[in-house]
This record gives structure tokens, C-alpha cells and sequence, in this order.
């Protein structure tokens, strides 16, 4: 099974649905981070370039099913305007009356932006008429958006099957690479660092780390629930007291295949989040005390078994990074992955603003933006945005 890439498609004269990731922080109308219709832009302009007609279209936060004019794409139709460097002509709908009359008149270099697909209900519904109806605005399918790939919305995964000419967009293509090639061709050593606040919600991933990395190093809240579950007193940390058993499992799993499970020595702790830090040994955590970042001698045995991998991943913040107190450890992965000669690849929604932060992204091999998507995926989940892509 190999995914089909836009490169090998006919765009030219043809009109090319184009399903993007522009769910960008809005506010008053005004888009506050434009880094995902940057990155989109490339991809755009390469359709245009070739000769195709092309209407871009994505979701934008949690519309319910129903128009909700905070959440419309409209203030980032001018952002990719600039971004694109062609005019961008902006439909109030994604399907409908408007929507078709627009695709009809659109010429070959021209671009359409649809409304936010997720004021229709059929969108998350997946539904079939909704499918058939962004289908009929186009004559080729291509799917940029990795983000969504692990949802079988309409748009990801619907649409493409009335396609036969689809394929998948650069930055879809470019972390499906990278993320294959830590899950499934892993240069050894392979170290994963896994933190962030909780188990919950990255069980699977952590689960099958446990079984494919040589060292998998937890870190941040989660670590918690692993330390309690070893009988160490966390005080009044971040804990998952419904988790405690499954710690216990993935800790004995990794154990039983040679696989390092390496857990902090020391933290830092505070009575509140508020409150001064005092770094202390895991085995000194006092009861009214809680752990909100590493220590210094465990981000010095992260960046050392950094130093020997041939391939990293990391996910999840170390601690509460959000608090200067709290984002030393956070900080010392980053630059420990940026100073590491492993093929690097970060994951995660907190994670990539991290290696932002810390200015380390262009010295890493490859920051995924696909948050749960990533997750997924290297958790050996088919994504059926990117299962539609295959052949
Ligand atoms: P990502 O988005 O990179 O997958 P998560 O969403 O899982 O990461 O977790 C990020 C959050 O975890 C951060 O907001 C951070 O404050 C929190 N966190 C990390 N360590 C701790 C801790 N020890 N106690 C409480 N919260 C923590
Ligand atoms: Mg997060």
C-alpha cells in the first residue's frame, strides 16, 4: 500500500478539492496565529502553478453543525490572499447554491475559499449527501490537512472515496514520512520521551512505545501516576488514581521486552502552582507538595540518552511550562533533541509551541502540527484520512 501523492496527479484544467488545516485561533475576527495558512500556502500555490482550479476548504473549531459567524474562515481568506499571492474568492457556504455557482466559474489559476465545512452537521456526520455534494464541486481530491486524518469526517474521509483521482497533499505526505519512519524503520537506539499532563488520551501511543522504543523516558504529569503506582508519595500532584494498574502493565511490558523505562529522580516541587519551586528527590515529595516539573540530574539522563539515539520522538511537556518556575526541564528536552544527531521528531499541541519557544524547531528533524493525529498514527491506528489516500 503506498499513498498517492498530489505530484502524480493531472491538475491541469481540472478543479482540485482542496482540504486544508486552517483551524487558526480567531479572535474578534482577527486570526492570531497564522502559522497553518503559511504552511498550507506552498501547497496551494503548487495547483495554481500547474494550471488547476482550486477550492480550499477546512473546518474552523468547534461549530456545532450550524453557522456560527465566530467561527467563520472569512478573516483568513485575506491571510491566504497574501500568503498565496492571488486573489481568494470567499463562499459564505462550503455546499449549496453559492458553492456550486462559484466552482462552476472558477478558471484554471483561480482560488475559492468555502465557508467552514463544520457548519454543516453532514461534515462530522460523514454523511453521504453532504459527501456528494462537496464531491460534485470538483474533479480531483487533495488532502493537506494531516491534523484531521484520524477523523472519518466528510471532507477527510467521505469525499475522497468519490474521487478516483486523490491524492495526498506535501504536508500530509511529509508527516506520514516522518512518522513512519519512527513507528515502523526506527534507527536503534530509539528514545521516546512521553509526558504532558495525563495517561488518558495517549494510552495506545504509550503502549506501543513501551514495546518499540530501547528507552522510553516519562516525563510531566503522567509520570506521576507512574511514580504513585511504584508506591512513591506524590503529594498532592497530578495523579489518575483510575490509571494506577495500567502504569503498573505498561511499566511491567516494557520491562519484559528489555525496554528502558526511565523515571525522574529527581522534580520540582511547590505547594501550588503559584508557589516558589524547591527541586527535591522523587522519594522526598512532601504530602502537601506538588511536582511540577524534572530535576536537574533527570533532565541531565534524558539529554544523555538523547545524545546516543539514532531516532527521538518526544510528546508532552516535562511540567507546567506554562509558568517560567516550571519549564526548565520542558526546555532542556528541547535543546537536548535540537543538540542530538537522531532523526528528531516532536509531536503534540503543547509540545510543538515548546520547541517553538525554545527556538530549537529548525534543528529538528521534522515538529508535528497533527496532535491526536500523530498520536494515533504511531500508535499503529489506521487513520481513515490517510487509509482513503492509499492504493
Ligand atoms: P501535548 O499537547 O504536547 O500532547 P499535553 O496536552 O498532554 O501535551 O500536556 C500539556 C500540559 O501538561 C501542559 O499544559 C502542562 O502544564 C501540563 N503538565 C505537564 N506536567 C505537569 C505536571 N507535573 N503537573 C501538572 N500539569 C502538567
Ligand atoms: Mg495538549
Amino acid at each position: 500500500m503506498a499513498l498517492r501523492l498530489m505530484d502524480e496527479l493531472q491538475v491541469s484544467g481540472r478543479r482540485v478539492l482542496l482540504r486544508l488545516d486552517l483551524n487558526v485561533p480567531l479572535k474578534d475576527g482577527k486570526v492570531l496565529d497564522d502559522t497553518r495558512v503559511r504552511e498550507a500556502a506552498p501547497t496551494v500555490r503548487a495547483l495554481l502553478d500547474r494550471g488547476a482550479a482550486v477550492i480550499a476548504c477546512s473546518h474552523l473549531g468547534r461549530a456545532k453543525g450550524k453557522p456560527d459567524p465566530a467561527l467563520s474562515l472569512a478573516p483568513v481568506a485575506g491571510v491566504l490572499e497574501r500568503y498565496v499571492g492571488t486573489p481568494v474568492r470567499f463562499v459564505p457556504d462550503s455546499v449549496g447554491e453559492l458553492a456550486r455557482r462559484a466552482a462552476a466559474e472558477l478558471r484554471p489559476g483561480e482560488l475559492l475559499l468555502l465557508e467552514n465545512l463544520r457548519f454543516h452537521s453532514g461534515e462530522e456526520g460523514n454523511d453521504p449527501e453532504f459527501c456528494a455534494q462537496l464531491a460534485a464541486l470538483a474533479d480531483v481530491y487533495v488532502n493537506d490537512a494531516f491534523g484531521t486524518a484520524h477523523r472519518a469526517h466528510a471532507s477527510t474521509a467521505g469525499v475522497a472515496a468519490l474521487f478516483p483521482a486523490r491524492a495526498a497533499g506535501p504536508l500530509m505526505a511529509r508527516e506520514i514520512a516522518a512518522l513512519t519512519k519512527v513507528r515502523d524503520t526506527a534507527e536503534r537506539p530509539f528514545v521516546a520521551v512521553v509526558g504532558g499532563a495525563k495517561i488518558s488520551g495517549k494510552l495506545e501511543t504509550l503502549k506501543a512505545l513501551a514495546h518499540k522504543a530501547d528507552t522510553l523516558a516519562l516525563v510531566g504529569g503522567m509520570a506521576n501516576t507512574f511514580l504513585l503506582a511504584n508506591g512513591v508519595t506524590v503529594g498532592k500532584s497530578l495523579v489518575e488514581n483510575d490509571l494506577l494498574e495500567v502504569a503498573r502493565s505498561v511499566a511491567a511490558d516494557a520491562s519484559s521486552r528489555g525496554v528502558a523505562l526511565l523515571l525522574p529522580v529527581d522534580v520540582v516541587v511547590a505547594a501550588n502552582p503559584d508557589g516558589p519551586p524547591c527541586t527535591v528527590a522523587t522519594s522526598d515529595v512532601g504530602a502537601d507538595q506538588m511536582i511540577l516539573d524534572i530535576g536537574p540530574l533527570t533532565q541531565e539522563h534524558i539529554a544523555t540518552v538523547l545524545a546516543q539515539a539514532r531516532t527521538a520522538f518526544w510528546n508532552g511537556p516535562a511540567g507546567m511550562f506554562e509558568k517560567p518556575a516550571f519549564a526548565k526541564g520542558t526546555f532542556a528536552i528541547a535543546r537536548a533533541l535540537a543538540a542530538s544527531r537522531a532523526f528528531t521528531v516532536v509531536g503534540g499541541g503543547e509540545s510543538v509551541a515548546a520547541v517553538q519557544q525554545a527556538g530549537v524547531v529548525d534543528r529538528l528533524s521534522h515538529v508535528s502540527t497533527g496532535g491526536g493525529a500523530s498520536l494515533e498514527f504511531l500508535a499503529g491506528v489506521d487513520l481513515p484520512g490517510v487509509a482513503a489516500l492509499m492504493e
